[in-house]
């Protein structure tokens, strides 16, 4: 099943509880656009490299069109498109004034020098520029991509538009970038578990985790559910995965990952193969990795009683009904991940304003707009007696298609 086919059809299971009628489900899964663009810029040794690059932009209706910009080798159409779906249903779920959109290119940033990243991320922006902007599509940081990349495409689209900081988010500080960004996403996780499990009457202390990635998500994840007590028992990057039943000493992690880029070969900890990250045994797993991780092949296999999807679209729908027929609770990543996108609107909103938030302020609103999305999902939870992913797209969906249809589309 292709990604583009696995939200298809999440996002059916909640149109026919909407009874939504064909016409409808037809106009909310087709992309506004979808953009192809070579990219090609000299490498430091003077040769021409050209990398494919993906801008689709999925729905306009409740606002200017958002979502990331990923740097991987398999990004590809297919994947762009579910993602930037994905996208408009997520800023749907915490009812944000925005569609979705997403963005990429097929490259392994490892292998890059920073000056040709920098080069190849302002062909990129050149090749975009007239179709993003801060009231059209605004782009942030995603997997291969970090604030740098937006200072970058920042500083690329204004020399064609002016100054513009509101066109990215994700951004240095230094640059208009909002205090709480960077760790946005992993506190959205965070906080989405607490609502959680507040309904269960337990607390994240309760509980053991693992945590497939260590990048932004994955480490600002661990550090934060470490810091509100949970055991982290087992993490893993692209180098490899570490666990120690006892608990891994995170800030420790931490510093050994910006000295060695990996967690592999942390001290105190047992190696483990990056794949059998998702088959610890722990009570919570977090996917804060690629996509596509969790299928019907592997899911029986996962230990966790609960999984929490930092990373979009990490669970396709054979791997959710072996998930419904074990008991594993599944959060799902247009309401669990929600937070990357929340602070960046945050952001954007400070940059139209022209004016900084305190961090305390940026995280207390935060937890508000979750608390309120896992409110609203619950309800359409109880309404129709349906588990969390189906809540959220059945919620995502009617928000949407209720904004089409008063435009008069
Ligand atoms: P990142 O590039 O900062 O980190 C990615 C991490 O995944 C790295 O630690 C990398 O080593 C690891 N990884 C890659 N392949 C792996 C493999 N095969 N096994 C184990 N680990 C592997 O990316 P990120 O921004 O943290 O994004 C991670 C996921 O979260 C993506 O799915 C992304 O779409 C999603 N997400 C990100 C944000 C955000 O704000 N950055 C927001 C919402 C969702």
């Amino acid at each position: 099943m292709t990604p583009t086919q696995a939200t298809a059809r999440f996002f059916n299971s909640a149109a026919d509880l909407l009874n939504l009628p064909d016409r409808e489900r037809k106009q909310l899964l087709t992309p506004y656009r979808e953009i192809k663009v070579e990219c090609s810029f000299a490498r430091d040794d003077g040769s021409l490299a050209t990398f494919v690059g993906y801008r689709v932009q999925h729905d306009n209706s409740r606002g200017p069109m958002k979502g990331g910009i990923r740097y991987h080798p398999q990004v590809d159409i297919d994947e762009v498109n579910a993602l930037a779906a994905l996208m408009t249903w997520k800023t749907a779920v915490v009812n944000l004034p925005y569609g979705g959109a997403k963005g990429g290119i097929a490259c392994d940033p490892r292998q890059l020098s920073i000056g040709e990243l920098q080069r190849l991320t302002r062909m990129f922006t050149q090749r975009l520029h007239d179709v993003i902007g801060m009231y059209t599509d605004i782009p942030a940081p995603d997997m291969g991509t970090n604030a740098q990349t937006m200072a970058w495409i920042m500083d690329e689209y204004s020399k064609f538009h002016g100054h513009n900081p509101g066109v990215v988010t994700g951004k240095p500080v230094e640059l208009g970038g909002s205090l709480g960004r960077d760790a946005a996403t992993g506190r959205g996780v965070l906080f989405a578990a607490e609502c959680l499990f507040a309904d269960l009457g337990k607390k994240v202390s309760d509980f053991t985790y693992a945590i497939q990635g260590f990048g932004n998500v994955g480490s600002w994840a661990a550090r934060l559910f470490h810091e509100a007590g949970g055991k982290i028992v087992a993490v893993a990057d692209v180098s490899g995965g570490i666990a120690n039943t006892k608990g891994l000493d995170i800030p420790n992690l931490m510093l050994h990952v910006a000295k060695t880029k990996s967690v592999a070969g942390f001290p105190g900890s047992e190696p483990i193969l990056a794949d059998e990250l998702l088959y610890q045994s722990c009570d919570v797993l977090i996917p804060a990795a690629l996509g596509d991780v969790l299928n019907g092949q592997n899911a029986g296999k996962v230990k966790a009683k609960y999984i929490l999807e930092g990373a979009n679209h990490p669970t396709d729908p054979d791997a959710d009904a072996v998930f419904a027929a074990n008991g594993v609770t599944v959060v799902p990543d247009i309401f669990a991940n929600a937070g990357g996108v929340t602070v960046s609107y945050f952001e954007w909103v400070q940059n139209v304003q022209e004016f900084r938030w305190e961090e305390e302020k940026v995280n207390a609103e935060l937890r508000r707009v979750m608390q309120k999305a896992y409110a609203d999902l619950s309800e359409v939870r109880k309404k129709y007696g349906c588990d969390l992913r189906t809540a959220a797209f059945t919620l995502a969906v009617d928000r949407v298609s209720m904004a089409t249809r008063l435009r008069g589309i």
